[in-house]
C-alpha cells in the first residue's frame, strides 16, 4: 500500500508521534501539503524546477555487459545525475515549495552523510531561505566535502554534540529546534518522522516510478520490469521507485538493507 490512512498509518506502522507542542506545526502542514497535492498549481511549478532546475528525466540506461554476465537485462535509474548527484533534490525541492507556500523562510534539516544537506541548502540558496542543517559532529568530520558545500551555499551546519554525535542526534537537535521555532520548516529527508512526512517523501520521491514507466514503455515496449531492487538507508529513494508498482502483482520488490557486523 503506498498511501496511509487518516491518522498516518501504513497498516500495524505509522501514525504521528510527536511532542504536543509541535502538534499545530504537523497538522497545518498535513493540511499545506494535501492541499498542494491536489493542486495543479503546484504541481507545474515543481515539474518545471525537476526539469529545468534538477535536470529530469534522469536517463534509465539498459548496462548492456553487465546484463550479459547474468543473461539477464539490468536497467540503471540513473538518480546520480540530477544536480547535487542524487535523489535527494527531487523531495528537496518539492518541500521547499511546500514551504514557500505556507509562508515559511526559515527551513531546518537534519544529514548523515550529508547529501540531504547539500540539495536542501541547495534549495534554499535557490529561493532565498535561511538554512540551518543539524549534522553530528562526527558525520561533520567524516564528510566535510559535503559541510563545505553547505556553507558555500549559505547554510549554517550545527555540528551536534549528543549521542552518538551522528543522524539520530541530529535529528533529535532539529526536532528540538523546531519546538523552541516553530516559525521554521522542517525538510525531513528520509521516508521517516511523524505522519505526513512519509508520504510527503514517498510522494515526491514517487516521480523516479513514474518515469521508470514511461521509459521502460519506450525502450521494451513494457511499462514494467520483472524485478526492481533499490538500497534501502532512510527507504526515500526506494519508495519513490516502488510508488507506481506497489500494486503491480508482476513486479516484485527486492530491498538491499545495510546489515552491518551483527548477521
Ligand atoms: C541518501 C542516499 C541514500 C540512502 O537514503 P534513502 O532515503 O534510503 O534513499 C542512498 N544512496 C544515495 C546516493 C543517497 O544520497
Amino acid at each position: 500500500m503506498n498511501q496511509p490512512d487518516n491518522k498516518g498509518y501504513y497498516g500495524t506502522f505509522g501514525g504521528a508521534y510527536i511532542p504536543e507542542i509541535l502538534h499545530g506545526s504537523v497538522e497545518r502542514l498535513k493540511t499545506a501539503f494535501y492541499e498542494a497535492k491536489t493542486d495543479p498549481a503546484f504541481k507545474a511549478e515543481y515539474y518545471d524546477l525537476l526539469k529545468n532546475y534538477a535536470g529530469r528525466p534522469s536517463p534509465l540506461y539498459c548496462a548492456k555487459r553487465l546484463s550479459a554476465v547474468y543473461r539477464t537485462n539490468i536497467f540503471l535509474k540513473r538518480e546520480d545525475l540530477n544536480h547535487t548527484g542524487s535523489h535527494k533534490i527531487n523531495n528537496a525541492l518539492g518541500q521547499i515549495l511546500l514551504a514557500k507556500r505556507m509562508g515559511k523562510t526559515r527551513i531546518i534539516a537534519e544529514t548523515g552523510a550529508g547529501q540531504h544537506g547539500v540539495a536542501t541548502a541547495t534549495a534554499c540558496a535557490l529561493m532565498g531561505m535561511e538554512c540551518i542543517v543539524f549534522m553530528g559532529k562526527t558525520d561533520v568530520e567524516r564528510q566535510f566535502l559535503n559541510v563545505q558545500k553547505m556553507n558555500m551555499l549559505g547554510a549554517k551546519v550545527e555540528p551536534v554534540t549528543s549521542g552518538n554525535m551522528t543522524l539520530k542526534d541530529a535529528t533529535n537537535e532539529a526536532i528540538r529546534y523546531w519546538c523552541s521555532n516553530p516559525d521554521s520548516f522542517y525538510i525531513i529527508g528520509s521516508t521517516v518522522g511523524p505522519h505526513p512526512y512519509p508520504d510527503i517523501v514517498a510522494y515526491f520521491q514517487s516521480v523516479i516510478s513514474e518515469e521508470i514507466k514511461l521509459q521502460l514503455q519506450e525502450q521494451i515496449n513494457r511499462d514494467y520490469p520483472d524485478y526492481l531492487i533499490a538500497c534501502v538507508g532512510g527507504g526515500s529513494n526506494a519508495m519513490g521507485t516502488y510508488y507506481h508498482y506497489l500494486q503491480d502483482e508482476r513486479v516484485k520488490i527486492i530491498s538491499g538493507e545495510a546489515g552491518g557486523l551483527g548477521i
